[in-house]
C-alpha cells in the first residue's frame, strides 16, 4: 500500500495498543452461550490533549496545511467536539493558530454541558471560539471565516467537519496497516473489527487500508448518528476515493462498507441504556473508560452482534477505542445515581 509517498507530520503516539479483553470476553462468553475472543486497539491512547481518533487524521491534515503554508487552522463541530479538541491541540503543538465554529448540535445541555469536558479543553489551548446557533451551516461558516481571515493577511486552512475526506481517511489507512501488522505478531491476525461510524472518515480509511493490503478482515461500524443511510453513503463514498489514492479499487472499498444501525438511540449524542450499560460493564471488567457519544454505543452494538450470534467462538474480534473520554464529564448526570447491578 502505498500510504508513505503522502505528507504526514507526527502528533499521535504510535503504534497504539492492542490488548485483550479478558474479562469482558469471558463474561459475554457466558451471558450469550459462546462469543468471540475480544481485543481492544487503544486509539482512545493517541496522546494528544486526552487523544481519540481524529489524531490520526490531522497527522495528514495538518502536513498539507504545513504544506500549504498555512498559519491558522479552522475547523467545526459541536460543543462537545472530540475533532475540534484534537485540532485546537494539535495546531498549539504546531505553532498554528485555531479558529473554531462551534455549533450546538445536540438537544441536550446544562453546565457540565457548556462548561466542561471538550470544550473546557479547547478554551485552555488558546483557541479562538465561535460558538454559532444550531441551524448554522458549518462549512459556509467555515468558508466565511476563512474569507475574513484573508482579508487581514492571515493564511487559513479550513479542516472539515470529524476531519473527513480522503486526506483525513488516510489516517484510518495507516491505522489498518499498523493493526494488521500488529495483530499479526500478537495474535495471529484479526477477523472483524467493530467501531463507532459518524462522519465516515474512521470507516473509510479502515476499509481503504484492509482493501489495499489485501486483508480479509471485515470492518463493522456502528452508526452513531440516527442516520445510517447518510453515514453509509458518506463512508462508502470516502472509501472508494480513498482506496484509489492507495492504489486500489475504489468499487472494491464502497462494496466492503458495511454500517449497523439501531444503537444510536433517539440522535447524536443523546444517551441510551444500552450506551451507558456498555460503558459501565467495560469500567468494571476491564478498568478502561469508554464515551457516551461515540464508543459506548459502538460497544452496545458490538455486545448486540454477539448477542445475534454474528460471530463464532473462534473469531477474533477488534474493538477500536476511538476516544472521546472528555465528554464523560459533560454527561455526568448520565452516570449518576445508579445502581452498580443494575
Ligand atoms: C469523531 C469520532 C468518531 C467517529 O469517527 P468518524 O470518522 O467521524 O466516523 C468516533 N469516536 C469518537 C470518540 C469520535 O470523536
Amino acid at each position: 500500500m502505498d500510504l508513505d509517498r503522502f505528507p504526514r507530520v507526527s502528533l499521535a503516539h504510535l503504534p497504539t495498543p492492542l490488548e485483550p479483553l479478558a474479562r469482558l470476553s469471558a463474561h459475554l462468553g457466558t451471558r450469550f452461550g459462546g462469543g468471540p475472543r475480544l481485543f481492544i486497539k487503544r486509539d482512545d491512547c493517541t496522546g494528544l490533549a486526552f487523544g481519540g481518533n481524529k489524531t490520526r487524521k490531522l497527522e495528514f491534515l495538518l502536513a498539507e496545511a504545513l504544506e500549504e503554508g498555512a498559519d491558522t487552522v479552522i475547523t467545526a463541530g459541536g460543543i462537545q467536539s472530540n475533532h475540534v479538541r484534537q485540532t485546537a491541540a494539535a495546531a498549539a503543538k504546531l505553532g498554528l493558530k485555531a479558529e473554531l465554529v462551534l455549533a450546538r448540535n445536540v438537544p441536550w445541555g446544562g453546565g457540565d454541558f457548556e462548561h466542561t469536558g471538550n470544550i473546557q479543553i479547547d478554551r485552555l489551548l488558546g483557541a479562538r471560539i465561535h460558538l454559532l446557533p444550531t441551524e448554522t451551516d458549518r462549512a459556509a461558516a467555515m468558508e466565511a471565516l476563512a474569507a475574513e481571515l484573508r482579508e487581514t493577511g492571515a493564511r487559513p486552512y479550513v479542516v472539515p467537519v470529524g476531519g473527513s475526506n480522503p486526506t483525513g481517511a488516510l489516517g484510518y489507512a495507516n491505522c489498518a496497516r499498523e493493526l494488521a501488522a500488529q495483530a499479526e505478531d500478537t495474535i495471529e491476525g484479526f477477523d472483524y473489527l467493530v467501531f463507532a461510524s459518524g462522519s465516515g472518515g474512521t470507516q473509510g480509511g479502515l476499509v481503504a487500508g484492509l482493501t489495499a493490503l489485501g486483508h480479509r478482515a471485515q470492518a463493522i461500524g456502528i452508526d452513531v448518528d440516527a442516520d445510517p443511510p447518510e453515514v453509509e453513503a458518506v463512508s462508502r463514498e470516502l472509501a472508494a476515493a480513498t482506496a484509489e489514492r492507495l492504489g486500489a479499487r475504489g468499487s472494491e472499498a464502497a462494496d466492503r462498507v458495511e454500517v449497523v444501525a439501531g444503537y444510536a438511540g433517539e440522535g447524536y449524542g443523546l444517551p441510551t441504556n444500552g450506551m451507558r450499560r456498555a460503558v459501565e460493564l467495560v469500567a468494571r471488567l476491564e478498568g478502561i473508560l469508554l464515551d457516551p457519544v461515540y464508543s459506548g454505543k459502538a460497544m452496545a452494538g458490538l455486545i448486540g452482534l454477539i448477542a445475534e450470534g454474528r460471530f463464532k467462538p473462534s473469531d477474533r474480534v477488534v474493538f477500536l477505542h476511538s476516544g472521546g473520554t472528555p465528554a464523560l464529564f459533560a454527561y455526568r448526570s448520565v452516570f449518576e445515581g445508579q445502581d452498580p447491578s443494575d
